[in-house]
């Protein structure tokens, strides 16, 4: 335990249910920065930089007379995008940004990409097009179709949809309701199965001697053990989410929060991932739409730095640093695409990957699993949405979202600010980033942002953020 974990000096709690509105944190975030700052060298490891330091850190150069107005072209092409905001990289020389989440530098090379229009060739391109529908004969996921994966652990069933008022793209009115059993129900909407083929030794099964790690210096082992289910998210035959009614992407978080729950108390499970491979580039080996949670006894080592760094973060600031960087971006304004009073959409400044988004609560809230039902429904229809943007954006694209929720191990959970992340599939890892680790990116955050945010404009104005 850290001495300063108990020093909280602002008003977070990890289960607060009044969400704190953006303009407060803001203006906490304001006073911090105007508090006297010590001459001392800035530990560029983990502390956020001043204005100033941020002005000669990014190559990203903010005019005097501000970016609002230049938003509101309506630039077709990438090239265009990048013509009218000269000022993002003012030459063609590569750059590279720094993620305070993972400590991960990610090159920037906007001139690399050998198409000059990415945005327009992806256009052009053959979508491969998803399939909705009736039961599809041979999917295992399909009603009907039960018998061919293992018991449900848990099914959720939405009720009469048309009582309530179900205006996609917006928050609605009144949240569906919902039936949920821990095993089989019929009529299911969405059906959580133990995966067949799972990645880690079930904990149950995993016997008492060979839980204990290996001794050997130079080849250290341990046994993982854990859980590895499948979560469908229809019944009917669906390939993409983007096509789904808020009300069955509400139930698919409600079943996220109910595993993740029940993991979170298993004792040894030191880390959860939820994640969605849409596609096959996106490493789905179905088509049926469905996503994945793996709970494990190892705590990987990019989620251990994440956390080591957002508690050196808190014990110096006092905040947590996704909060922090929120802030950041929603002053900066330039990668943000949309937000409401709960959530908030946007590029974020480091992206490692080419048109990623990130969603996350305008309010502090360490755990994803700590969501009332009220905020999943609100969170449902924000999620559709950017599912629809990513798709809108790169038709017939694979894509991935990975949900990040402070681990169960987490001696600091204050520290954690959780995270969802959806990126398509536009280019795959290559001979460098294999050998680096280091991820190139041709498509500036900023730049995909300003299309988003076109798509988004045209989706539902409301909600977009207002420049000027
Ligand atoms: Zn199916
Ligand atoms: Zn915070």
């Amino acid at each position: 335990m850290h001495p300063n974990a108990d020093s909280e000096t602002h008003p977070e709690t990890a289960d607060s249910s009044a969400p704190q509105r953006v303009h407060e944190a803001e203006l906490e975030f304001a006073v911090k920065r105007t508090a006297p700052k010590t001459d001392g060298p800035i530990d560029m490891d983990t502390r956020l930089a001043t204005d100033e330091r941020t002005r000669v850190m990014l190559s990203v150069r903010r005019t005097s007379r501000g970016v609002d107005n230049r938003w509101e072209v309506d630039p077709d092409t990438q090239d265009q995008i990048l013509a009218e905001h000269a000022w993002l990289n003012d030459d063609s020389a590569s750059h590279s940004r720094r993620d305070q989440l993972t400590g991960g530098w990610t090159i920037y090379a906007p001139k690399r990409d050998e198409r000059p229009n990415e945005f327009a060739s992806l256009r052009s391109m053959q979508a491969t097009p998803f399939r909705q529908g009736e039961a599809q004969v041979g999917c295992p996921f399909c009603a009907g179709s039960e018998g061919q994966t293992p018991e449900a652990l848990w099914t959720g069933r939405l009720g009469d949809l048309t009582a309530f008022h179900t205006d996609q793209g917006s928050d609605r009115f009144a949240r569906p309701a919902i039936s949920i059993c821990y095993g089989e129900q019929p009529d299911w909407d969405v059906r959580v199965v133990p995966n067949k083929f799972p990645a880690v030794t079930s904990i149950d099964g995993a016997s008492q001697n060979r839980t204990e790690p290996t001794t050997d210096v130079l080849f250290p082992s341990a046994p993982v053990v854990g859980g590895h289910e499948v979560i469908i998210e229809s019944s009917g035959h669906a390939e993409n989410m983007a096509s789904f009614d808020p009300a069955l992407v509400y139930l698919t978080l409600v079943a996220y929060r109910e595993r993740i729950r029940h993991w979170a108390s298993v004792d040894g499970i030191r880390y959860i991932s939820v994640f969605k491979n849409c596609g096959p580039e996106a490493g789905a080996s179905l088509h049926h739409s469905h996503s994945q949670l793996i709970a494990t006894s190892l705590l990987p080592q990019a989620a251990r730095v994440t956390m080591a760094r957002c508690e050196s973060h808190r014990a110096r600031v006092g905040s947590s640093l996704g909060c922090d960087l929120l802030r950041a971006e929603c002053s900066q304004r330039s990668r943000v695409i949309a937000k409401t009073d709960s959530f908030v959409a946007y590029c974020p400044f480091a992206s490692r990957f080419a048109g990623m988004i990130r969603l996350t609560s305008m309010s502090h809230q360490p755990r994803f699993e700590s969501f009332d039902d009220g905020t999943l429904d609100r969170l449902a229809s924000m999620l559709t949405r950017v599912i629809y943007w990513v798709n809108q954006a790169f038709p017939g694209k694979a894509y991935n979202y990975l949900l990040h929720t402070c681990p169960p191990s987490s001696a600091q959970p204050e520290a954690f600010q959780w995270w969802l992340d959806i990126f398509p599939r536009l280019n795959k890892a290559a001979g460098f980033e294999w050998s680096s680790d280091c991820m190139i990116n041709s498509m500036l955050p900023e730049v995909a942002a300003a299309n988003y945010r076109r798509i988004a404009r045209r989706d539902d104005p409301r909600r977009v953020l207002a420049f000027g």
